[in-house]
């Protein structure tokens, strides 16, 4: 399976870039960020517990699912879709805290590669914070999408409902972030794809041809 690595920061166009990409190419889709939004607002819903929790005990406790198909996004928790639900502020404000746990972090690495594992895909776009360099280092395309701060900000204010503060949203929560796992700088061997001055196109098109020369 050709596996596309894509980390980056907030607002970065990760998430659309990467859906684009992999709806071109034909291959799955998976946002790694729903997770952690999905254990926050289980966390928040008081229907989880995980301070006190093992990784395993995160994994039989959690019943996570999420679709890897490009043209139908969704996510649950049991029977609960939550696709609206993750991206609410309380949400993305409490989030960074339970990404910091390193069960928390250790049960994602191995949910990313169990979903990514037991699915029957030519290849998969994967994107999020340590995709290419925890999670995938051994990923066939790896490629750090980034911006401008500037630029970001921008992106990300016209994605925001009105009266959200986005420097709260955007670069407070990279700030904690990149605490836990530098998505700033490409390791080595990780392409980086900067799209301060690309318009969305053109960074789908960056990314291709480099997925095909890998
Ligand atoms: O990508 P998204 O903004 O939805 O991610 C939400 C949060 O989940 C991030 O701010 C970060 O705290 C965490 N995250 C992470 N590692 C990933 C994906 C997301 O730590 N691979």
């Amino acid at each position: 399976m050709h596996i596309v690595a894509i980390d980056g920061p907030a607002g970065s166009g990760k998430s659309s870039v990467s859906r684009a990409v992999a709806k071109q190419l034909r291959f799955g889709y998976l946002d790694t960020g729903a997770a952690y939004r999905a254990l926050t607002w289980a966390v928040l819903a008081g229907e989880l517990e995980v301070s006190t929790q093992s990784s395993e005990e995160i994994a039989e406790n959690f019943a996570y699912s999420i679709s890897l198909d490009p043209e139908d996004y969704w996510v649950r928790v049991g029977n609960s879709d939550l696709t609206y639900e993750i991206r609410l502020a309380s949400v993305g404000q409490a989030v960074s805290e339970f990404a910091s746990l390193p069960q928390v972090r250790q049960y994602m690495h191995w949910l990313t590669h169990n979903l990514i594992s037991t699915s029957s895909l030519p290849g998969i776009v994967v994107e999020g914070r340590d995709i290419t360099t925890v999670v995938f280092p051994e990923a066939k395309t790896r490629i750090l999408l980034t911006a401008s701060e500037e630029v970001r900000l921008e992106r990300r204010s016209a994605e925001l409902p009105e009266g959200t503060s986005i420097a709260d949203q955007v670069t407070k929560r990279d700030q904690i972030d990149s605490r836990v796992v530098d998505f700033r700088v490409p390791a080595p061997g990780v392409h980086l794809v900067d799209s301060t001055e690309l318009d969305f196109d053109s960074t789908v098109e960056a990314i291709i041809a480099l997925v095909a020369k890998d």
